[in-house]
């Protein structure tokens, strides 16, 4: 069924992630395949030639795509996936921090060839600041010297989660012509030529083995989650739903770090990427409310003079009072568009919204959904969601934009770690 984005979407069926990669790891074809296999882009880009959506760059872009949104939307299996562009060289660091800010979870794309590279780890560690859940995707698995076991080594060595493969690899290199997915024990197969998964029963060959890394993700997570398994002590094998509830719980937490492989330059390994982002990212009822001050006293009539501001949360609740935050200003032939995240309340277009930097009251003219080639605009959004608006004239990049009658400055996220300069 086509993702239809003019439909409000609530938060359970929403995720919010970011693609993380040291330049040349294969972000941006990654993207595009998502967005192919999503339905979404229908002409197949390449990175050379122009069509990649991902990239903005105006003169590259003369095929009909539109524009390199800030945050793109498609649909997977019933939920929504607001993808939020994250600036993969280390230089873009506040732009890295913002886009941060703004994702419940992120995938990590890898080179499997080199395994954790330099600035994989200066992105990594940043996520880790924000507390961003992630699950890995080991790309380029068709390359000579591609060896999963060898990234998922050097993950474990230098990024120090706990890597669990959900795949085995069917072939390697040249050869690389599928995957075991590990829960399900089933094979999915990319036939050349149309690129389609086929599902298959798992080769002869790969049984055992299959079998063996089965147990051992079974064993790693029962050692981290007990509870999830308490009720199957007596079954000899987890039923796979138990399994991916607590692979989901232990991606949630940062405990263990899922790892999945494919080729994405061949479109392969890019449905499975899909489904893993719905089963074990977090939607934006998985992350803590966002907290922030209450009360602007100096706002004219707005707010309560007397209140000097309290710390405040808000949950991702549409009935609670508007809080968003402005996280990219762009011009666009559509005029100036302001990407929001909306963390609590609902928005609606007229609504008057207050950005608490300037202290101004500001008209939202038009809520847009963005997709890779169009705008849809969509009657409201809801708490979770990304949107971008038109008709703020002076909102800029890291304002808080709330219901006047409601006022709050969205804080900084908390970091767990001391930043550490990357440069
Ligand atoms: P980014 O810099 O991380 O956005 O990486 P790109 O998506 O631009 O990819 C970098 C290079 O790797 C390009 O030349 C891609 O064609 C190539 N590439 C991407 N994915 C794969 C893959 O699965 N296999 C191989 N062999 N090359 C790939």
């Amino acid at each position: 069924m086509r993702h239809d984005p003019s439909r409000p979407q609530p938060a359970a069926l929403i995720r919010n992630l970011g693609i993380l990669a040291h330049v040349d790891a294969g972000k941006t074809t990654v993207t595009e395949r998502m967005l192919f296999a999503a339905g979404v882009v229908h002409k197949r880009g390449e990175v050379h030639d122009g069509t990649t959506v991902t990239d903005f760059d105006p003169q590259e872009r003369d095929r009909g795509i539109t524009i390199f949104a800030a945050a793109v939307s498609c649909g997977w299996n019933g939920h929504r996936l607001n993808l939020i562009d994250t600036p993969g060289h280390v230089d873009f660091s506040d732009e890295v921090e913002r886009s941060l800010r703004v994702l419940d979870g992120a995938v990590a794309v890898f080179d499997a060839v080199a395994g954790v590279e330099p600035q994989s780890e200066a992105v990594w560690r940043r996520a880790d600041r924000y507390g961003v859940p992630r699950i890995a995707f080991v790309n380029k698995m068709d390359r000579a010297g591609a060896d999963l076991d060898a990234a998922l080594a050097s993950i474990r060595e230098r990024l120090h989660p706990l890597p669990l493969a959900v795949q085995l690899p069917i072939g390697s290199e040249a050869a690389f012509t599928g995957v075991v997915d590990l829960l399900r024990m089933r094979a999915t197969l990319w036939a050349d030529g149309s690129g389609d998964p086929r599902d298959s029963a798992i080769p002869e060959a790969l049984v055992e083995p299959a079998r063996d890394r089965r147990h051992a993700l079974e064993e790693a997570v029962a050692e981290r989650h007990p509870a999830a398994f308490d009720e199957f002590v007596e079954q000899s094998q987890v039923s796979e739903e138990t399994l991916r509830a607590a692979l989901r719980d232990l991606t949630i937490s940062g405990e263990v770090v899922v790892v999945l492989c494919g080729a994405a330059y061949r479109n392969r390994g890019i449905e499975p990427l899909l489904d893993a982002v719905v089963d074990y990212l977090p939607s934006p009822l998985d992350r803590p409310p966002v907290s922030g001050v209450s009360g602007i006293s100096d706002v004219g009539d707005l707010g309560d003079p007397n209140d000097n501001g309290d710390d405040v949360s808000r949950a991702a609740d549409p009935a609670q009072p508007l809080a968003a935050l402005a996280f990219k200003v762009q011009s666009t032939g559509t005029g100036r568009l302001t990407y929001l995240r909306l963390y609590s309340g609902t928005l609606r277009k007229g609504d008057s919204v207050l950005d608490v930097g300037t202290r101004r009251v500001e008209r939202i003219g038009r809520v847009l959904q963005v997709q890779a080639d169009r705008h849809t605009e969509v009657p409201q959004a809801v708490a979770g969601d990304i949107v971008a608006v038109v008709g703020l004239k002076s909102a800029r990049v890291g304002a808080t934009l709330c219901a006047p009658e409601a006022p709050i400055l969205l804080e900084p996220p908390t970091s767990t770690e001391p930043v550490v300069s990357v440069a």
